[in-house]
């Protein structure tokens, strides 16, 4: 097992200093860092292999479409999906929450209902409120009163009319944990299709789809040590099969006539395009690296982080965390009585420290838990407790200085 200095020596961003100082990154729910080796992925795929795919019957073309699947395959063995035919390549999260919203479109109708929580990311959000504003369909909204998925409510408004239930694994503002196998059982019950968000759950909990049976799981690379513009969307073979293609064009066709078009077999058919194949090479070597670091490991570390950052942070004079989960992962999200989160942000920045500021795509569940905005510190497994402490001294003087300037506080 390496040491936690070893693993920070396989991110090279780790190593920057902003402002004459070291940097502390701490918006890991945005965007994480990648391991040098991805990077050399990346570039390897580029700089030995870079041709399109399932075009060419030349050499290059042939190592750079076994990059691609063998990163498919990669991702399948990770998430222990049933075959590469469930592993379709997205632009991210929010491409792979749009395509199941725009492909079960056609089943649904004028009096169905369609399920969210109120701690949804607003990718998991408005493309089901869109949805069910063009079909006519109930749009219902669980509450998550601070920040817990309140299982009564939802059961109040399952129904036989409930086609979709979606809902995120971990939520990207409080951090906490849906009950997604309960969700998922509950809403089979009545004959539902369960979505989850796995976005900010995927590095560290990759049995979520095995757990919980769920019939569509959507992430992005970039927040799994790979890089941005490459998603997945998982599907179970059967739900697969019967989700329409929401884009079409080359690669996802077999015959093509003036008066007809036969589509390819999964997951081709849902592949429009030419793929991202860098991108993939990208996050078959960050699954790698997931893999041997340890899904336990990464996980023992950031809930340990975690559970400092609540701490620490909760005793910070004037601090109030927003809500209170039983179960809360890698996020926490805090207002500052009197002062606007970007001020702490940019306060922040110029210690070194990196955390986000503002609404993070959470209205919904930002206005529940009655705030405006926040200030998100988010950790992944190369951070250290160390940092965590430089963020809440940092923090301190910020408000120091902020009430001394008559911030209102
Ligand atoms: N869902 C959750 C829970 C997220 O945290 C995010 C990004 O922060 C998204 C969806 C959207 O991800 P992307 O912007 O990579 O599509």
């Amino acid at each position: 097992m390496k040491t936690q200095e070893e693993l920070r020596r396989d991110f090279p961003l780790l190593q920057r200093r902003v402002y004459g100082r070291q940097l502390v990154y701490l918006d890991n729910a945005a965007t994480t860092q990648l391991p040098g080796r991805v990077m050399d992925a990346m570039c390897g795929h580029m700089r030995k292999s870079n041709a399109n795919v399932h075009r060419g019957a030349y050499c290059l073309s042939e190592e750079s479409t076994r990059l691609l699947e063998q990163a498919r395959e990669k991702v399948c063995g990770y998430l222990g999906a049933h075959g590469a035919g469930e592993i379709v390549f997205t632009g991210g999260t929010t491409d792979s929450v749009n395509m199941v919203a725009r492909g079960l479109e056609p089943g649904l109708t004028e009096g169905d209902e369609i399920v969210v929580s109120s701690l949804e990311h607003h990718s998991n959000f408005v493309p089901w409120q869109q949805l069910a504003a063009r079909r006519g369909c109930a749009f219902r909204v669980v509450p998550c009163p601070d920040g817990e998925f309140d299982m009564r409510a939802f059961e109040a408004v399952l129904g036989e009319t409930t086609k979709v239930v979606a809902v995120a694994s971990v939520s990207n503002l409080t951090g906490s944990v849906l009950p997604i196998a309960e969700i998922t059982r509950k809403a089979h019950e009545k004959g539902a299709v369960v979505v989850v968000d796995g976005a900010q759950a995927v590095r560290h909990r990759p049995g979520d789809i095995r757990e919980s049976g769920c019939d569509f799981y959507c992430f992005s690379a970039h927040k799994m040590c790979g890089c941005s513009g490459i998603g997945v969307l998982y599907g179970k073979r059967a739900r697969m099969e019967t989700l329409s293609p929401t884009a079409f064009g080359g690669g996802m066709v077999k015959t093509v006539t003036p008066h007809n078009t036969t589509m390819e077999e999964l997951p081709y058919r849902l592949e429009a395009g030419t793929p991202n194949f860098i991108g993939a090479s990208a996050l078959g070597a960050a699954v790698d690296y997931l893999k041997e670091t340890g899904a336990d490991e990464i996980a023992r570390i950031e809930r340990a982080l975690t559970a400092q950052l609540w701490e620490r942070l909760g005793a910070v004079d004037g601090v109030r965390i927003l809500g209170s989960p039983e179960k809360r992962e890698g996020i926490v999200s805090f207002v500052v009585k009197g002062v606007h989160s970007y001020d702490i942000a940019a306060l922040l920045d110029k210690q070194g420290v990196a955390v986000r500021s503002g609404t993070h795509c959470a209205q919904v569940a930002l206005r529940e838990l009655g705030a405006q905005h926040a200030v998100r510190a988010s950790v992944a497994f190369y951070n250290t407790e160390e940092e965590i402490d430089i963020l809440c001294r940092a923090l301190e003087k910020s408000i120091r200085m902020l009430k001394s300037y008559g911030g209102g506080l």
